[in-house]
């Protein structure tokens, strides 16, 4: 399989190329065909990591009319980091095509800049849904040309309180509009907002478990709980120059790790909600260049964060939630260089490794480290 098999125009093909994005990923062989010829409703179970930028991002380029100044695609992320990111992404897709004007905007930025950017031709507007409220309340956006909306990690945008937001906009654009929504799990919640603000014909593709078990090992190993340390330090010495990220549960319990794993002489930093947002950026700017090895974080201080193709994700603690689990890893394993999720258990963890396993339709095996 090949872009160009899938419809997409040679300009874009090359610009992904000069990307190293040469072969479809499953996520985009599944929707792009779709998202180019039909005029409906899309939603796509795919966790992160999985390419799914470029799989809306191909259809939505496509569908806009360069010529005409107004805003024609609205994609709704949760985080401005994702935001950012996803803007990025689109404008390097049209490196070789004809332009197409991407504005970024969301929430802790002073909005007099976004709103004096809006006046210039914008095409597709990049938007945090808190923001987008306040920019459609003081008037600065119009949305009245709005042919296509994405909802990029819809399930985060409302773990993220983001509901009353969303739905508002949703309000805003049903029925005018073309949705698509993307989203790694769909708890309750998103399955309401599908039923109440997306056409009933929906096309529907998940890509969820295949990646699961296709790109990631899954493992366990048990100890008693005054080991549990000790067992993770010496999983770490012996991961030699590989990057990963270890969760657990509490903010509490991400902080002591942090600080008994830098006692250990190991290269780690803890991300959690009492950092400044200075101290956060300084430690995923190391992470990301590489002079931070592990990465311990929480589940909701991991949220938005765009750190993916780690050697390995660990749990030092199981999540409650099977989506948390999802979400972590997804950040470990790409096609053609598997990932390893390895949990950290007690005893009594087991019954919630069964949970997981059943629920996600995976294999565990149990491992010594
Ligand atoms: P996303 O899931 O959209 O955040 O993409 C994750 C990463 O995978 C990005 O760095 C993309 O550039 C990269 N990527 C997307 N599609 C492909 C592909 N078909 N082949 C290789 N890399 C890709």
């Amino acid at each position: 399989m090949s872009f160009s098999s899938l419809g997409i125009s040679q300009p874009f093909i090359k610009a992904l190329d000069e990307l190293k994005i040469k072969k479809p990923s499953p996520v985009q062989e599944q929707s792009i065909p779709f998202l180019l010829t039909a005029g409906t409703d899309f939603i796509a179970q795919a966790p992160t990591g999985t390419g799914k930028t470029a799989a809306y991002g191909l259809p939505l380029l496509a569908r806009i009319n360069p010529s005409s100044p107004h805003i024609q695609g609205l994609v709704l992320a949760p985080t401005r980091e994702l935001g950012q990111q996803v803007a990025k992404q689109l404008f390097k897709f049209t490196k070789y095509s004809e332009k197409i004007f991407t504005e970024a905007v969301y929430g802790g930025a002073k909005i007099e800049a976004q709103i004096s950017a809006l006046k210039r031709p914008t095409q597709i507007v990049v938007a945090t849904p808190g923001r987008l409220v306040d920019l459609l309340q003081k008037n600065a956006i119009d949305l009245s040309f709005v042919k296509t909306v994405v909802l990029d990690e819809a399930d985060e945008m409302l773990s993220m309180g983001f509901k009353k937001e969303l739905t508002r906009i949703l309000k805003h654009t049903t029925g005018k509009t073309n949705t698509w929504l993307f989203s790694a799990t769909m708890p309750p919640d998103i399955k309401a907002i599908i039923k109440d603000y997306m056409a009933p014909d929906a096309h529907r593709v998940t890509i969820g478990s295949d990646r699961l078990n296709k790109d990631i090992a899954h493992q366990y190993t048990i100890t008693m709980a005054e080991d549990k340390l000790d067992t993770l330090v010496k999983f770490l010495k012996e991961s030699k120059e590989d990057r990963g990220m270890i969760f657990c549960k509490t903010k509490v319990a991400a902080k002591t790790l942090g600080k008994q794993l830098i006692a250990k002489n190991l290269s780690a930093e803890a991300i959690h909600g009492d950092l400044l947002q200075k101290e956060r950026d300084k430690i995923m700017r190391a992470f990301k260049n590489e002079s931070l090895q592990f990465l311990i974080a929480t589940d909701i201080a991991a949220r938005g964060i765009d750190v993916k193709d780690l050697s390995f994700v660990a749990h030092y603690e199981l999540p409650d939630q099977v989506e948390y689990y999802i979400h972590r890893s997804g950040r470990t394993g790409r096609a053609g260089n598997k990932g390893l999720s390895l949990m950290f258990l007690t005893k009594g963890d087991m019954k919630q490794l069964d949970f997981i396993q059943e629920k996600l339709q995976i294999g565990i095996d149990k491992v010594r480290v």
